[in-house]
């Protein structure tokens, strides 16, 4: 039985957590939230968990709740003695690391495949993201990601062909991965509030089609959607190989970027990858 945990409220003015705007600090303190959260991984009980900025420990709390071990990356020093504390509730559950998670290999500091639940600072959380959803090795270390991101971007990496929102970030996340929009947060769950909507994102990895790069594939896209308006007989032009290979594919030049299923990126990166 754990001891009862103060409010996360009374933790902050305990420990003078003051939100930084620096180190990107929106709080979450509604734990009915954070449980909801917590749960959208599935059953965490015994599980592996990497949690990237725990702050004062909204989330910590409710994973180590639902039975996760975490390990939690932390670079704010005085967020430490409120994990400590919460690390003695829960005897032998949760491990904190002080440090930058940009500079640190996950899968190395985890040892085992492990579920990754964040509520990041919005740029540190899209370099993550790409980091985690890049290179040649998959499946990933990890099982799935849980993740905040603003609203905006949220839209980006779930989007489908032909939206708005869709492009590079969106092909990265589904052409061998499931994304799916799985909560969305008014700013006013925050403290301070942010000047936008958020929403969580859920990320599974799937199986990686045969014969294509990784970075093949982050090559065409960069191109393609690097002028994303303009006809892809433009677009491609300085991708050596590439309007043959649409040529050869049967894609027709004059479409744009957008109007690309994920399918059709990933045909004309593995055709590129077989004319090298
Ligand atoms: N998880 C807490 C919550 O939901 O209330 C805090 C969220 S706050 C948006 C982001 C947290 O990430 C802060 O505690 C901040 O200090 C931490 N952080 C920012 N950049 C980081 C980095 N590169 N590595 C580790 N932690 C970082």
């Amino acid at each position: 039985m754990t001891k009862p945990l103060p409010p996360l409220r009374d933790v902050i003015v305990r420990y003078g957590l003051s939100a930084s705007k620096a180190l990107g600090q929106n709080f979450l303190f509604d734990e009915q939230l954070l449980a909801r959260i917590a749960a959208v991984p599935g059953d965490l009980e015994g599980k592996a968990v990497l949690e990237v900025g725990p702050g004062p420990g909204g989330l910590t709390r409710a994973l180590l709740r639902g039975g996760a071990r975490v390990t939690a990356i932390e670079m704010d020093q005085r967020c430490l003695p409120a994990l400590a504390e919460l690390s003695d509730a829960f005897p032998g559950q949760l491990r904190v690391i002080a440090g930058d998670a940009l500079k640190l290999d996950h899968s190395e500091l985890m040892g085992e495949p492990f579920a990754v639940l964040s509520n990041l600072p919005y740029n540190v959380g899209t370099a993550l993201f790409v980091r985690w959803l890049g290179g040649e090795i998959w499946p990933p270390a990890w099982t799935s990601l849980t993740l905040m991101f603003q609203q905006e971007v949220a839209q980006r990496i779930v989007a489908a062909p032909a939206s708005d929102a869709y492009g590079r970030l969106g092909v990265l996340a589904q052409w061998r991965a499931t994304a799916k929009l799985a909560i969305k947060v008014h700013r006013s769950a925050f403290t301070p509030p942010p000047k936008v909507m958020s929403a969580i994102v859920h990320v599974e990895p799937a199986a990686m089609p045969e014969g294509v790069s990784a970075k093949m594939l982050e090559r065409v896209t960069e191109a393609a959607f690097g002028q994303r308006r303009k006809m892809m007989r433009q677009s491609l032009k300085g991708l050596p190989g590439a309007l043959e290979a649409l040529d050869t594919l049967g894609i027709d030049a004059t479409r744009r970027a957008e109007t690309l299923a994920i399918a059709e990126f990933v045909a004309l990166a593995k055709q590129l990858s077989l004319q090298r």
